[in-house]
């Protein structure tokens, strides 16, 4: 399905990326590379802006999600991430988990993870053992998958609806950028007729940058989010 579905025109989610010291930049690219090989399948790349390190906000995935609810979507952020690094209390808890696993036969998803309120910021653990990868899997999966979660998808990976998620919201995109264009437009031929004082004018307004523009989110229980301020506005309410 996914061949033969129309994926319209190319767009970049820019991803304001927080990564714990420890994690250098040639990691982050790696994984952003492999990242945007699934994406490109979908007419869409990643980008990884503002990239800043950061001290773990706390020991739990939850806490994690925690620091990144206080964030409002600033700037030219279109999506949230923490890369989560290692250190030796994970360690011991990976070594501990291991004998867990081998006993219960479980997979517990602690690679990472994506806020379900607007699917705009997630976490993954971006550093592995070698040992541990052939029972968790590795970063660079983690953050495909978690990037679908970032794309609104559920967990029916690799089915239509999730295509037709990611297709939804690139037509959200392309109606919101119409939208901004028109509006634009419009505010300048009233300034014509007017012959306001061009200071006066919102440039914002009448020349908006394609980069500016919000890439939407919709996420699993169908909300929709087509500007930062709806998305700060459902994460920082509480
Ligand atoms: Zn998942």
């Amino acid at each position: 399905m996914r061949d033969s579905m129309e994926w319209g025109k190319n767009r970049t989610i820019k991803v304001c990326t927080f990564y714990e010291p420890g994690i250098s930049s040639e990691e982050i690219q790696e994984l952003f590379v492999h990242w945007n090989d699934e994406l490109k399948l979908y007419s869409l790349a990643v980008v990884a802006i503002n990239q800043q390190e950061i001290e773990r906000p706390g020991l739990t995935g939850a806490s994690i999600l925690e620091f990144l609810y206080t964030l409002p979507m600033s700037e030219n952020c279109d999506r949230y991430l923490y890369l989560k690094g290692r250190n030796w209390k994970d360690i011991v808890f990976e070594i501990t988990s291991l004998g867990v696993f081998a006993l219960a036969g479980i997979k517990l998803e602690i690679q990472g993870a994506v806020e379900a309120k607007t699917n705009t910021r997630g976490y993954i653990k971006a550093k592995y053992i070698s040992l541990l990868q052939l029972i968790f899997t590795s970063p660079k999966s983690t953050l495909v998958h978690e990037g679908y979660h970032l794309l609104g998808c559920g967990h029916q990976l690799f089915l239509d609806p999730c295509y037709k998620q990611i297709q939804d919201t690139k037509k959200l995109a392309s109606e919101r950028e119409s939208e901004i264009f028109n509006q634009g437009s419009k505010e300048l031929s009233v300034a014509e007729h007017s012959e306001l004082d061009s200071n006066s004018l919102n440039e914002e307004l009448i020349h908006p940058s394609i980069d500016s523009i919000f890439f939407p989110s919709i996420t699993a229980s169908g909300r929709r989010f087509i500007t930062r301020d709806q998305v700060d506005r459902s994460i920082l309410k509480d």
